[in-house]
C-alpha cells in the first residue's frame, strides 16, 4: 500500500493532484477535497471488460510526488529568499497582476510553451486550463479560493508524445507548487518556473459558493465579481459595485481538511511567490527564491518594482499559520514511513527503487497541538 492511502485515510491531503500526474495506471483520482485512490479489491466486482477500473500496483512512484510525505518547510519559510518586492503591471489581477503579467509576457518572448491556471464561468466553477499562448491569460485573472486540483493536468503533458510542451509554468498554492518541484526533481525537467501563491486556505466549491456567499454574505453566486481576503475580512465585491465582509473567523472552519493541517504559506517551494501581503493595495509581494525565479523576472516585460513591502508583515502571517495549524506531524511522517512495503515486494522480491527516509523532522517544532 503506498504511503498516499496514509495522507487521504488521515484527512491531511491537499488534493493537489500529483499522484494522479505520475501514477502509471491512473489509480489514483484527486477532486477538490482529496485524492481517491482505487486498489484491487475496489475493482473486484466490476467487469473489466465492461468498465475501467485501473487500481494500484504498488509501483510507489506517488510517494515521490506528494508534498505531505516529502515534508514542510520547517519554522523558517524564509531561508531560501534570494529578495523580496512590491510589484505591478499594467494587467487586471487580483492584486498587482504581476503573475498574469509574467506569464503573458514569458508565451510574448517565446521563453515558455504552457502553463497551467484556474479559470471561472459565471457561478464561479472553476477548471484548470492549459494556456498555451498570451492571449490564453487572461481568463485565469483573479483569485477563486475554491480548489481545483491543478497538477493532476500534468498526467497528459508526461504522456506527450509528440513534445509539443518542452518548457511548462506552473502557477499554483503551496501545497501544488511543491508537488510541481517534486515532479521537477523526480520525473520532468519540462516545468521551468513554478509561480506559487501565498495562501491561508482554501474551500470546495459547496462550502464557498454554495454556502459562505449566500448564507453568510446575503449575495447570489452569479453577482460577485471578486471575492479576497484582507484585514481581517472575507470581503466579497459585487458586480453592482457593493462590498461586504465578514470576520476570516466566522468562516475559516469551512476550509478543506488538507488546508487546516498545511504549514506552507508563501510556497517554498516555488521560483517565484506572488501574494498581496505586505505590499500596499493594488501591488503583490513578490518573492524571488531561485536562480531560475530571477533570471525568468529579469526577462520579464511592463513590471514595477519597488522596495515597499513588508517582509516581517509576511513573516507574521506565516508564523500565524503554522501556529493555527499545529498538528503532531513528526509523528505521522515517523510512523507513516516506519511502515514497510509489504505488499509486492514481498512476493516479487524487488526493492523499492526511489525508496527514501522521513524528512529532516528535527526542523519541525511547532507540530504538536497544544490541545
Ligand atoms: C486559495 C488562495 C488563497 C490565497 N490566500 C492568500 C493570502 O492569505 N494572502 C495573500 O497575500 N495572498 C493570498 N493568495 C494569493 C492572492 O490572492 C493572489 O493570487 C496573488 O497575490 C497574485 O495576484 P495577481 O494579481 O498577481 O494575480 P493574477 O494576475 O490575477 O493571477 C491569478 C493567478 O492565480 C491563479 N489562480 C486563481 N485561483 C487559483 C486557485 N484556486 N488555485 C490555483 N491557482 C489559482 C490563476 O490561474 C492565475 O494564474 C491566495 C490565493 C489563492 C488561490
Ligand atoms: S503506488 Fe504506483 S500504482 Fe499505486 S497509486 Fe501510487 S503511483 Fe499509482
Ligand atoms: S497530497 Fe497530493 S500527492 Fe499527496 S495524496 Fe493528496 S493529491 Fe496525492
Ligand atoms: S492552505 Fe493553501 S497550500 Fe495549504 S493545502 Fe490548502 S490550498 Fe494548499
Amino acid at each position: 500500500m503506498p504511503k498516499i492511502d496514509y495522507v487521504v485515510s488521515e484527512k491531511v491531503c491537499t488534493a493537489c493532484g500529483g499522484c494522479e500526474a505520475i501514477c502509471p495506471v491512473g489509480a489514483p483520482r484527486a477532486d477538490q477535497l482529496r485524492s481517491e485512490i482505487k486498489h484491487e479489491e475496489d475493482c473486484r466486482d466490476v467487469d473489466l471488460f465492461k468498465e475501467e477500473c485501473s487500481y494500484c500496483v504498488d509501483c510507489y512512484a506517488c510517494e515521490r510526488v506528494c508534498p505531505i510525505l516529502d515534508g514542510f518547510p520547517g519554522d523558517d519559510e524564509f531561508d531560501n529568499v534570494r529578495f523580496v518586492k512590491a510589484g505591478r503591471s499594467p494587467m487586471h489581477g487580483q492584486d498587482g497582476g504581476v503573475t498574469s503579467q509574467i506569464l503573458k509576457s514569458l508565451f510574448e518572448q517565446g521563453e515558455i510553451d504552457c502553463a497551467f491556471g484556474i479559470a471561472r464561468n459565471e457561478k464561479w466553477e472553476t477548471e484548470v486550463i492549459l494556456m498555451t499562448r498570451a492571449s490564453d491569460v487572461a481568463r485565469t485573472s483573479g483569485t477563486k479560493y475554491n480548489y481545483m486540483p491543478i497538477i493532476a493536468g500534468m498526467r497528459e503533458i508526461i504522456r506527450d508524445v509528440s513534445h509539443r510542451y518542452e518548457r511548462i509554468a506552473i502557477v499554483g498554492c503551496p501545497c501544488q507548487s511543491h508537488a510541481a518541484r517534486l515532479l521537477k526533481d523526480n520525473l520532468t525537467d519540462k516545468i521551468k518556473l513554478i509561480l506559487g501563491l501565498v495562501c491561508m486556505e482554501s474551500f470546495s466549491y459547496e462550502n464557498l459558493c454554495q454556502h459562505i456567499i449566500p448564507d453568510k454574505i446575503g449575495l447570489n453566486i452569479e453577482d460577485v465579481v471578486k471575492m479576497d481576503f484582507a484585514k481581517g475580512k472575507f470581503v466579497v465585491t459585487s458586480r453592482t459595485g457593493e462590498v461586504k465582509r465578514v470576520p476570516i473567523k466566522e468562516i475559516a472552519e469551512l476550509a478543506r481538511d488538507g488546508c487546516h493541517h498545511c504549514l506552507d504559506y508563501t510556497s517554498y517551494y516555488a521560483d517565484i511567490s506572488l501574494g498581496s501581503v505586505g505590499a500596499p493595495d493594488g501591488w503583490n509581494s513578490v518573492i524571488v527564491r531561485t536562480e531560475a525565479g530571477e533570471e525568468y523576472l529579469s526577462k520579464v516585460s511592463d513590471l514595477e518594482l519597488t522596495d515597499d513591502v513588508s517582509v516581517d508583515f509576511l513573516k507574521k502571517l506565516a508564523d500565524t499559520k503554522h501556529k493555527n495549524n499545529a498538528w503532531n506531524y513528526k509523528e505521522f511522517m515517523e510512523r507513516v514511513w516506519a511502515v514497510g512495503y509489504p505488499n509486492r515486494i514481498e512476493h516479487f522480491g524487488y526493492e523499492v527503487p526511489w525508496k527514501k527516509e522521513a524528512v529532516n523532522v528535527q526542523k519541525y517544532s511547532l507540530q504538536v497541538k497544544s490541545d
